[in-house]
């Protein structure tokens, strides 16, 4: 994330470099702002039946849906942000997740973490986040999916090998 101000003065920050770093330094209070991704985990939630789930969030996208992603929380592992993730915006119980893959995101300078999580299939969670959610097999997802300033459709496929 490329800060432009300084989070805790407002001050305009100045160029630095710092070891191999190029860096930004506030030159009131010193703070060091590092030019670093905000990492966040984008879920594809697979039930027993071999369903993945998709998500509607008219904010991202009026006609495509999504999987499962959010922003991770100070003091929890990735594991657990899927997990939590997945239960806020879906309901669905993660039984067991594993990593795909990592894909960078220019637009937010978001480094997504991309895995699968199985559960098994159970009511649908009442998110506000979330305006619709649906189950979907394999071959009803590629017209449905977001691939325009999303990593969805990426991540769909990149998990596609794990998926019978
Ligand atoms: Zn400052």
């Amino acid at each position: 994330m490329v800060f432009k101000y300084c989070a805790e003065c407002g001050h305009k920050l100045e160029d630095i470099r710092l070891g191999d770093d190029d860096c930004k330094i506030c030159p009131s209070c010193k703070r060091i702002y590092g030019n670093n991704p905000l990492p966040v985990v984008e879920v594809l939630v697979v039930n027993e039946l071999n369903e993945v789930l998709l998500l509607k969030q008219n904010y991202i996208s009026e006609d495509k849906w999504t999987v499962v992603s959010g922003y991770m929380v100070e003091g929890e592992t990735i594991e657990e942000a899927v997990a939590r993730e997945v239960k806020e915006e879906t309901g669905q119980i993660v039984n067991k997740c594993q990593y795909v893959s990592s894909y960078y995101f220019e637009p937010k300078q978001l480094i997504m973490i991309g895995f699968i999580a199985y559960v098994n299939k159970s009511d649908f969670a009442d998110s506000n986040e979330v305006d619709d959610l649906k189950w979907c097999k394999l071959d009803e997802v590629e017209p449905l999916i977001a691939r325009e300033n999303n990593c969805s459709g990426m991540h769909f496929d990149k998990c596609k090998k794990y998926l019978i």
